[in-house]
């Protein structure tokens, strides 16, 4: 393994420490203090809050052929982000941006007029409009890094960030990205300069644009910190840290102060949003260390991500949800199940690439949920050759994370006991030792939270979680 840089930290700033002039500033600040600190900072920034749901919309309407809808869309991002760099830079620095983000904006209004007049939208080209986003916010804040003394630098990150194409989630090549790193990025660090980069966004062999899925900056952070193999990634965001669960969902969350990779892994799989659910592997396979932070409030410790976490006397660190799934119900026709039916089962879901998320399986039945209703008319179709099959949506998987939970007994009492009064559809009969999930009805999700919450977070272990802080609650 090649030796760590420990000189080097990898800053993500997402969506809302982004999303207009002050916030920019307030990033410009914080990666000062970095470097004061004698580090280098290599900078990935999400698109400003919301954008990134604009261009779909403008996308999707492109694709229905409302060719005026989606230009009104793309009319408003340029005019934000038109008067953003008004306010974030001095005239010298305007007058040297405001054409490139023209030129952007121009090329996203053919590209619209193009798709409206087939009236058709692929997932590539709905990569190229969404790109969009992490391209303009980049090179704003690259921008304002200039004039603020950081010697900030814009780098493309479509010429770093090599994927396969896979549109619309595509799938990293970290071996292509590292060369990339070395030889495109290093060199800016090791000259004091700050590069400046989009994430979410990348390419493929043949340059074409792709992106790496919903949340996906922060995968770039991971990915970027462990090419250049960095002494450390922060993802800087909107709350103090990793919480106890969504503070959106309770007020009185607290931060957690250290957690391991494979519980922040697990809760980041089972719906915590504060971060992507590949973020940790690249950091984990290098030993690096993830912080989450808050850019409203930099001076909080925020969260650390470490191999191992310290014992703590509370059984969970933190509780998930993820929404909008899918119960499928497979009855096999015949009262026994024959050798090879689970395969054929599963086989089924394989071939159109659907992720599971829960299995229980009884003599005759098999449920399973699935994140994903893109397939599933076809899915079902073919699962209805070998079985009777029903389906029903708009439920929801709760999951209470914690290493402390091995070799514990009477876990599943209290967390049952907790929320006696909501309905359970499914328990998982999953392998992982550190977390119990079960799937409820969407509609009783906040209810569950706050039942469980009440439950395993009363008396709080006070070296774990940051007992004293009152919670910044998003509004
Ligand atoms: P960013 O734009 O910085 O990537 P996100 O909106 O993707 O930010 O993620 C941060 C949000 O994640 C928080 O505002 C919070 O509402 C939500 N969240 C969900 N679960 C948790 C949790 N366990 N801890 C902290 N935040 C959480
Ligand atoms: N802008 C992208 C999104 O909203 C990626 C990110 O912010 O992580 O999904
Ligand atoms: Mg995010």
């Amino acid at each position: 393994m090649s030796q760590a840089r420990n000189h080097i930290v990898v800053m993500k700033f997402g969506g809302t420490s982004v999303e207009d002039a002050r916030a920019m500033l307030r990033t410009a600040a914080i990666v000062r203090g970095r470097r004061e600190r004698g580090l280098g900072a290599v900078v990935v920034v999400s698109a400003m809050a919301k954008v990134t749901d604009q261009l779909l919309a403008a996308a999707a309407a492109a694709g229905r052929g409302d060719k005026a809808g989606a230009l009104a869309i793309a009319s408003r991002l340029r005019h934000r982000h038109v008067d953003t760099a008004a306010e974030l830079l001095d005239e010298t620095g305007f007058s040297a941006l405001e054409p490139a983000i023209g030129l952007e904006f121009d090329a996203l209004d053919d590209l619209l007029r193009g798709i409206a007049a087939v009236g058709e939208l692929t997932p590539r080209t709905s990569d190229n409009v969404v790109s969009f986003g992490e391209r303009l916010s980049s090179r704003m804040v690259a921008a304002a890094f200039a004039q603020h003394g950081l010697e900030g630098v814009h780098v493309d990150a479509r010429t770093c960030i090599v994927t396969d194409d896979h549109y619309g989630k595509a799938a990293p090549i970290e071996a292509a990205i590292e060369a990339k790193l070395l030889d495109l990025v290093l060199p800016l660090v090791e000259a004091g300069q700050t590069p400046v980069m989009g994430g979410f966004i990348g390419a493929n062999a043949e340059g074409i644009t792709t992106t790496l899925g919903r949340g996906g900056s922060d995968y770039t952070a991971a990915l970027v910190g462990g090419g250049l193999h960095a002494g450390a990634i922060e993802i800087w965001t909107d709350v103090n840290g990793i919480m106890t669960t969504d503070p959106r969902i309770c007020a009185d969350a607290l931060r957690v102060k250290t957690i391991s990779f494979e519980e922040a892994a697990e809760l980041a799989y089972f719906g915590a949003k504060v971060l992507h659910p590949a973020t940790i592997l690249p950091a984990v396979q290098k030993s690096i260390p993830v912080w989450v932070l808050n850019s409203r409030n930099p001076e909080n410790e925020g969260t650390k991500i470490t191999a191992m976490a310290p014992p703590c006397a509370s059984p969970f660190k933190s509780i998930a949800a993820k929404k909008r799934l899918t119960i499928i119900d497979v009855v096999a026709s015949r009262m026994l199940m024959t050798h090879g039916y689970l395969k054929a089962v599963f086989d089924v879901f394989d071939k159109y690439h659907c992720a599971i998320d829960m299995v229980s399986t009884s003599e005759v039945s098999i449920s399973v949920t699935v994140d994903s209703n893109e397939r599933l008319p076809e899915i079902c179709a073919d699962l209805g050759k070998i079985a009777d099959v029903k389906y029903e949506g708009h439920k929801a998987l709760v999951c209470l994370v914690g290493e402390d939970i091995r070799g514990r007994s009477g876990m599943s009492g209290r967390v049952f006991s907790a929320i006696r009064h909501i309905n359970i559809r499914m328990i998982s009969q999953g392998a992982s030792e550190i977390n119990m999930s079960f799937m409820i009805e969407e509609s009783d999700v906040e209810e569950a939270i706050r039942s469980l919450h009440a439950e395993f977070f009363a008396e709080p272990d006070p070296t774990v979680f940051d007992v004293e802080a009152r919670v910044a609650v998003k509004v």
